[in-house]
């Protein structure tokens, strides 16, 4: 076959193709499009399962992240996933995930994506013996999110799901912001969006309260607990249930375990950001000026404890 051709009903970068509603009295046999060679399994979320794949063209590598139609038949989670096209095929900046292209089969959905080899930040703290990262560590991941942020907010999309375990690491170890699933891009600067969404540890309290919608802050807050989940080795507001990490979330209850040596700077940053307010919550440009990233030059530098870690190279 021809490379470019796939073998099966398809449609390629075209959005109004992607109908996700799978009619089974033309369901054929179908797989990745022939010219892409399938290698190792990368990880599974919700919906998708994503294996690196080379173009045996072009010899480059892509991460594959395929979605089983059968798994979306609900309209949110169709809903869902055009969003997350939609909204991530449009971006484009070096700490964000690269989208290359997407098409559809009968039975499942592929988003080529840039391929992230070192995992997530979730993984790599889980690999450390103290389960946390050095705040020369945090520094250097937060700039590079706030640059992503910068970008995101500047075209009014509110990423909505920021967490450890979409923060991806390039082959250079370097941050790479991913899954736009949640994400929404409001219509103008001060419109609210009221879903229920998000990662329980690290959702906004006022997503919780819902009543007088969300907008960019609950990024904002997202990074605060990031921040803190970095330097402290577990989340601020993480209990056994949700139900009790949403009450502790809604009262401002958390506390900085002493056993843990931090700066006076990197608390108060967090202070600032974790509060129930939205409006009092710093910018992005004040959390940049802030006493704990002005401890660092700027861009801060890659720390010899990341850079030793990257993927060996193929
Ligand atoms: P879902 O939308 O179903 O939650 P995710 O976007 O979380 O799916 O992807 C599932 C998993 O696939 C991730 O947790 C990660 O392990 C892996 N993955 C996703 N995108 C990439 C990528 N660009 N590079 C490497 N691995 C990836």
């Amino acid at each position: 076959m021809k490379p470019g051709t796939f073998g099966v009903s398809r449609s390629h970068g075209d959005l109004q193709n992607v109908d996700i509603i799978e009619d089974r009295s033309v369901r054929r046999k179908s797989g990745l499009p022939s010219r892409y060679q399938k290698g190792k399994f990368l990880g599974k979320g919700g919906f998708a399962k994503c294996y690196e794949v080379q173009d045996l063209e072009s010899k480059e590598f892509f991460a594959a992240k395929i979605v089983s139609k059968a798994s979306i038949t609900k309209p949110r989670a169709h809903a869902k996933l055009r969003s997350e096209i939609a909204i991530h095929r449009e971006l484009r900046h070096e700490k964000v995930v690269k989208f290359y292209d997407f098409f559809e089969d009968q039975e499942h959905v592929y988003i080529m994506l840039e391929v992230c080899p070192n995992q997530t930040l979730n993984e790599f703290m889980r690999r450390r013996p103290a389960k946390r990262l050095s705040e020369q560590e945090a520094i250097f991941y937060n700039y590079d999110l706030i640059l992503a942020l910068q970008y995101l907010h500047r075209r009014r999309i509110i990423h909505r799901d920021l967490k450890l375990g979409n923060l991806f690491l390039d082959k250079n170890m370097r941050l790479k912001v991913g899954d736009f699933g949640l994400a929404a891009q409001l219509e103008f600067s001060g419109d609210k969006r009221r879903t229920i969404c998000g990662t329980p540890n690290y959702i906004a309290p006022e997503i919780l309260e819902g009543k007088h919608g969300h907008s960019f802050e609950v990024d904002i807050w997202s990074l605060g607990v990031i921040v803190y989940t970095m330097v402290f080795g577990r989340p601020p507001f993480e209990t056994s249930d949700v139900k009790t990490t949403y009450k502790k979330i809604k009262n401002n209850q958390y506390v900085f375990p002493e056993a843990v040596r931090v700066s006076m700077q990197v608390k108060d940053l967090i202070r600032r950001i974790l509060q129930t307010d939205p409006s009092t919550r710093p910018s992005l440009d004040d959390i940049l000026n802030s006493s704990w990233f002005c401890t660092s030059r700027v861009p801060p530098p890659m720390p010899d404890s990341v850079s030793s870690c990257s993927a060996s190279p193929r």
